[in-house]
């Protein structure tokens, strides 16, 4: 099962594919959390990577390209995986589809989080992330047992430099821009489907779950 997650930044594509990966068994493939691991690292790509992030603006397809490529070729992802922030312009779609379909593969579905804008900005800035192990919170929806303290790993947890509200419009700025004509792109291939991400989060995963086992 290969499932690509769609939505504007904060629409709930990562909470939504960790849910997927816990239920059906397959990777979460986050591009956004492998830069944000490399640019805790201090790798060379995690310093290019943050030189774009921080200004809410895309990192360079040929990178995000390389990056993405190189792990689902890996082991793990053999039996399907699900894609969190990939891609997120055409051009991107368009390199996995062709490095797919050389390998006689396809998409199964783009599901598209939609949440409209005036909920995005509440959204990014009541979202709260474990530097250690990614797990997201809301401070109002998701909140974690002990305020500001990471249920897993007990760790603090941290509001992201772009999710600051200067750089979350500039980031659904690009979104509208570079991404949304992707829900034409997998809309055309017939593999589109789209849930109100609005709803609360077990409800949003019902109607994924519900599109997913039709
Ligand atoms: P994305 O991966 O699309 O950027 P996230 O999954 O990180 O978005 O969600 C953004 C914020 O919204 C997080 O703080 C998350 O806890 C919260 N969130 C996710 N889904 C919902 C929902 N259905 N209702 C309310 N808040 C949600
Ligand atoms: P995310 O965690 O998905 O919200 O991604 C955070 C940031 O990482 C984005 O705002 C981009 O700067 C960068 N990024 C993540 N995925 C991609 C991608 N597929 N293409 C370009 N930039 C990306």
């Amino acid at each position: 099962m290969k499932i690509i997650m769609l939505g504007a930044p904060g629409a709930g594509k990562g909470t939504q594919a960790k849910m997927i990966a816990d239920k059906y068994k397959v990777p979460h493939i986050s591009t956004g959390d492998i830069f944000r691991a490399n640019i805790k690292d201090g790798t060379e790509l995690g310093m290019e990577a943050k030189k774009y992030m921080d200004q809410g603006l895309l990192v360079p397809d040929e990178l995000t390209v390389r990056i993405l490529l190189d792990r689902v070729g890996a082991d793990d992802c053999k039996n399907g995986y699900v894609l969190d922030g990939f891609p997120r312009t055409i051009p991107q779609a368009e390199v996995l589809d062709k490095a797919l379909a050389d390998r006689g593969e396809q998409i199964d579905f783009a599901i598209d989080v939609d949440v409209p804008d005036e909920n995005i900005v509440r959204r990014m800035s009541g979202r709260r992330a474990c530097p250690a192990c990614g797990a997201t919170y809301h401070t109002e929806h998701i909140p974690p047992k002990t305020e500001g303290i990471c249920d897993r790993c007990g760790k603090e947890l941290v509001l992201r430099e772009d999710d600051k509200p200067e750089t979350v419009s500039k980031r659904l700025k690009v979104y509208h821009e570079q991404t949304q004509p992707l829900i034409d792109f997998y809309s055309a291939k017939g593999v589109l489907r789209t849930v109100d991400g609005t709803q609360p989060m077990e409800k949003v995963f019902d109607s994924i779950a519900e599109i997913l086992e039709a």
